[in-house]
């Protein structure tokens, strides 16, 4: 049986420091001076962990998006999401919440209840995934993908949990309307993964804790490594513990126009969003922290 060709590390990309919203700190490997996005996958923020003192809420407050899915992995803690479609939920560890704003919603992203109650840490990350032309103005709604609902693949120190797309045969839960994969890796000390990304497809793995060699290339945490589009195989090891995210995605290779939360093709659409926003047409939602 032929090998699958190996997929080169095009770069290694440290996440910068960026603040997208009052008292939110993130990494964000991209976007940024050296990368604006890996079509079709738009924007990845890695928050936390962060110490959370009893009584201390946070978050984030009504805001609209559209033309576009935000994906969010909580780690550790919870978040609780609402929207101005009804919408309400908790992101608890390990759990998902892909939310596909399309043609517009106002939502808000907090710290769970139970969690300000309480205290705790608060880790996780967003990924912000373009939707193709066609799909930009479609209705809203969203994948609650609790932990459970989450295949893991297990084998020689690693355990790899598959949120979308494809890995050893088995299939993630996640609608997605381009073709895209979304693995969340946990490497032991010791630990490696053999992974195939589809040919073709744009890849990237994000160290979201530990360090890792990706292709034997050294990986520190909070950054990523880039592949080149050719090829299928990539190896993954880890010398220390090391959580992993992996993205992969078929490029959707149409014009990118973002302008805060709105992502679409052209600058009259991004004006026609703001409009519509003001204008209460995404809907609106009465809730502050
Ligand atoms: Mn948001």
């Amino acid at each position: 049986m032929d090998e699958p060709a190996q997929r080169a590390v095009r770069a290694v990309v440290p996440g910068r420091k960026a603040q997208p919203a009052p008292g939110l700190l993130v990494d964000r490997p991209f976007p940024g001076p050296e990368v604006d996005f890996v079509d079709p996958w738009l924007m990845l923020d890695h928050f936390g962990p962060e110490r959370i003192a009893p009584g201390e809420s946070g978050g984030l407050n009504p805001h609209p998006h559209r033309g576009f899915e935000t994906v969010t992995l909580i780690l550790e803690g919870a978040m609780e999401h609402q929207d101005s479609s009804g919408g309400r939920g908790l992101i608890e560890p390990g759990g998902v919440q892909w939310m596909t704003a399309a043609s517009g919603i106002v939502h808000a992203e907090y710290r769970a209840p139970d969690l300000v109650r309480r205290g705790g840490t608060l880790h996780g990350v967003q990924l912000w995934l373009n939707l193709p032309r066609a799909r930009k103005m479609d209705p809203p709604g969203y994948q609650d993908l609790p932990a459970t609902r989450i295949p893991v693949v297990e084998s020689r120190g690693a355990r790899v949990r598959v949120i979308a797309g494809r890995h050893a045969g088995v299939q993630g839960p996640a609608r997605s309307f381009t073709s895209v994969t979304l693995l969340h890796v946990m490497l032991d000390a010791g630990g490696s993964a053999a992974l195939r990304l589809p040919e073709g497809h744009n890849a990237l793995v994000y160290v979201v804790e530990g360090a890792a060699q990706v292709q034997a290339r050294d990986v520190p945490a909070r950054a990523m490594a880039l592949f080149d589009g050719r090829g299928e195989a990539v190896a993954l090891r880890a010398g220390q513990p090391a959580q992993l995210l992996v993205l992969a995605g078929e490029p959707i290779g149409e014009p990118v126009v973002s302008w805060g939360p709105f992502v679409m093709n052209t600058r009259e659409e991004i004006l026609q969003a703001r409009d519509d926003y003001l204008a209460g047409r995404m809907g609106s939602l009465d809730t502050a922290v």
